[in-house]
């Protein structure tokens, strides 16, 4: 009997391959994070049986994360047999041919003013929705540059490069192709010179101060500044900036009452042109601010712990 039961994540593969990218399948991915698979012994340092050797190389399935990308179906057939049936992934950079800007939700804003920022606007290429609400742009790897992976804006914009990967859409619905039949775009001369080019404050470049307003990509002025001058969010930044504030008063520990108080005054000060940034964008910037202050902070304590349990042995 045949069966007519396709694996969802099979056409996708295939298509991937297809367009030249190296797939492999992830071990976790859920709204925890993604994963991928454990290496084998052979392949784990630190384990017994370890034999050290070139991941790029190395013929296992699954080992070595990204390494084990591959463009033959076949054995992304394999890969799909593996439980649990989770997501594909794609490993990014030279090895595949692409980079992706991965945009967070909150740096949609800054996407939208793209070309008001730097003064050229952003081609229109394959985009996927990521799972967090963002959106991943794929662009053709440059043939004359190296880029690498990392921050473009913090928190904003990341860009996947070499050593990277990431989740595709994988029939699942958790991510999504805006539209497939667009094309992966050439980088244009403006994006390769800004991810090559030395990293912060470059998506910036270009644009002009303005008056009152603070932050604009420079370091952002003393809370005090805010608080007693009534400084209001930068036209270019008026998300960023409200970010990185938000982010230091959670730092600072200051209760929500008051980071509000903070935050309104600078938000009244704030220009609503060319387009409105309305206070309860303004504060759901700042509660995604707290929530990664939390997890920040989460993982300094997670760290100080561990160091505490292996001084005391
Ligand atoms: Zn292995
Ligand atoms: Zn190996």
């Amino acid at each position: 009997m045949t069966s007519y039961n396709v694996d969802p994540r099979r056409p996708w593969a295939e298509w991937y391959v297809a367009l030249g990218w190296k797939v492999f399948k992830l071990a976790r991915d859920d709204p925890g994070g993604k994963k991928p698979h454990k290496n084998c012994d052979r392949c784990a340092p630190g384990s017994s049986s370890y034999e050290p050797h070139d991941a790029e190389t190395c013929r296992c399935l699954l080992c070595h994360g990204f390494y084990a990308a591959t463009d033959d179906v076949g054995r992304v057939d394999l890969m799909l047999q593996v439980p649990p049936t989770t997501g594909l992934s794609v490993r990014t950079g030279r090895a595949s041919g692409v980079v992706v800007l991965d945009v967070e939700h909150e740096g949609l804003d800054l996407l939208d003013q793209w070309e008001q920022l730097n003064g050229w606007s952003l081609p229109r290429t394959l985009t996927a929705r990521s799972v967090s609400g963002g959106l991943h742009l794929w662009f053709r790897y440059p043939a004359n540059a190296a880029v690498s992976s990392g921050e473009l804006e913090p928190g904003l914009i990341d860009v996947a490069s070499d050593g990277h990967y990431v989740g595709v859409p994988s029939g699942d619905g958790r991510r999504k192709w805006l539209d497939t039949s667009v094309a992966v775009a050439t980088m244009p001369d403006g994006l390769i010179r800004l991810l090559t080019g030395p990293r912060r404050a470059r998506v910036r470049s270009g644009t002009g101060t303005a008056g009152s307003a603070a932050g604009g990509g420079g370091p952002l002025p003393p809370t005090d500044d805010f608080e007693a001058h009534g400084l209001g969010w930068f036209t270019g930044s008026r998300n960023k900036d409200a970010y990185r504030l938000a982010f230091r008063l959670w730092s600072e520990d200051r209760v929500e009452s008051e980071v509000k108080t903070i935050l309104r005054r600078c938000w009244n000060a704030t220009s609503q042109q060319p387009h409105p940034f309305t206070w309860s964008e303004a504060w759901r910037t700042a509660q995604s601010a707290q929530g990664r202050q939390r997890d920040a902070r989460n993982e300094e304590l997670a760290s100080a712990r561990a160091f505490l349990a292996r001084w005391r042995g």
